[in-house]
């Protein structure tokens, strides 16, 4: 565990705000981090912890060195424990809500604070959230849950009126450009990563994974034969997800994807409308002026395809309805 993951950079106001909580011992039983996935929730949840129970506090905050705060950092103290929803499920499932209510009531061998970080929690359903309620509610009095979710909309309200929500935004591209400096993954060419990091929104995790899976390589690839045969582009998108490891990781894939190629649209209605100074995305699209109206309609096809990627549509149509929605 590198310092760099154990103190995410950014979220100054956030750790400030936690930290004034640990010294006026005002914890209250749950908070919920709300937040585009990747921006450094769950590390700032582990940081949280640990100042909680840091041996060597600096200035009221985790020291990241000490015992606690290492093992901490290493997910293997007993008393900071991690629960996320199962990859191949769609909801935060009842049983395992009943091992953290289980776990929670257990009497603990090492004293001091106990944190529970629970992710997903804007995927509970009311069988799950109902399960959970009266913990959450009143967490034995050595237990502090951090809820963390990404949509703030779909957490259900008895799980939020239990929590003092703590928002937080999106890092700034200059901070993502520097945070992934040293990243591998990424591509070398400063335009091409420029073009990332714009489309990543902000979230340095969300970056990491668009390296990962390729997606720039794959779109430059879909633009190269969309216009000559947009099913041969389709089947460049099929293959390029075909590296997921299950159903939910293949989705989140072509979603980077379709964000890509929607970026690059923007850009094409921006060039098409003189805006030139609003920094086209990237020079891999290289297509004719389009009308703006075809511009438009072809991101209206793409966001409802994003849209669509959240409930069960099939992956190959998903693809060639891309490849067919891209104004040649
Ligand atoms: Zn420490």
């Amino acid at each position: 565990m590198t310092d760099a993951m154990f103190r995410p950079k950014g979220h100054d106001e956030v750790r400030g705000w936690l930290k004034h909580v640990i010294r006026t011992q005002r914890a209250s039983g749950g908070y919920l981090f709300i937040g585009p996935g990747g921006i450094g929730k769950s590390s700032l949840a582990l940081e949280f912890a640990a100042a909680m129970r840091c041996a060597a506090p600096v200035e009221g905050w985790s020291c990241g060195s000490c015992n606690e705060c290492l093992r901490i950092a290493r997910g293997v103290h007993p008393s900071v424990r991690s629960f996320a929803k199962p990859a191949d499920k769609s909801a935060f499932p009842v049983e395992l809500v009943r091992d953290i209510v289980d776990e929670a009531s257990r009497k603990h061998l090492e004293p001091g604070q106990r944190t529970f970080i629970v992710a997903d929690a804007d995927r509970f359903n009311d069988s799950s959230a109902n399960a959970f309620l009266k913990t959450l509610e009143e967490p034995p009095a050595d237990l502090i849950f951090v809820l963390l979710a990404e949509n703030l909309a779909q957490v259900i309200p008895t799980i939020l009126s239990r929590c003092q929500t703590v928002r937080f935004s999106p890092l700034k591209d200059e901070l993502v450009t520097e945070i992934a400096r040293d990243w591998e993954g990424l591509p070398v060419s400063p335009d091409s990563r420029a073009v990332l990091v714009r489309v990543a929104q902000g979230s340095p995790g969300r970056l990491r994974q668009m390296g990962e899976a390729k997606v720039l390589e794959t779109v430059r690839e879909f633009l190269k034969s969309v216009e000559r045969d947009p099913f041969h582009a389709s089947d460049t998108l099929v293959a390029s997800v075909q590296g997921g490891s299950d159903n939910e990781s293949k989705r989140a894939q072509l979603r980077e994807v379709i964000a890509l190629l929607s970026a690059a649209l923007r850009d094409r209605m921006l060039s098409s409308m003189d805006c030139d100074d609003m920094k086209p995305l990237t020079r891999t699209v290289q297509g004719e002026a389009q009308t703006t109206d075809r511009l438009v309609s072809s991101l209206h096809s793409l966001d409802d395809l994003r849209s669509r990627l959240d409930s069960n549509v099939n992956l190959k149509l998903c693809c060639d309805a891309i490849a067919l929605a891209w104004p040649v």
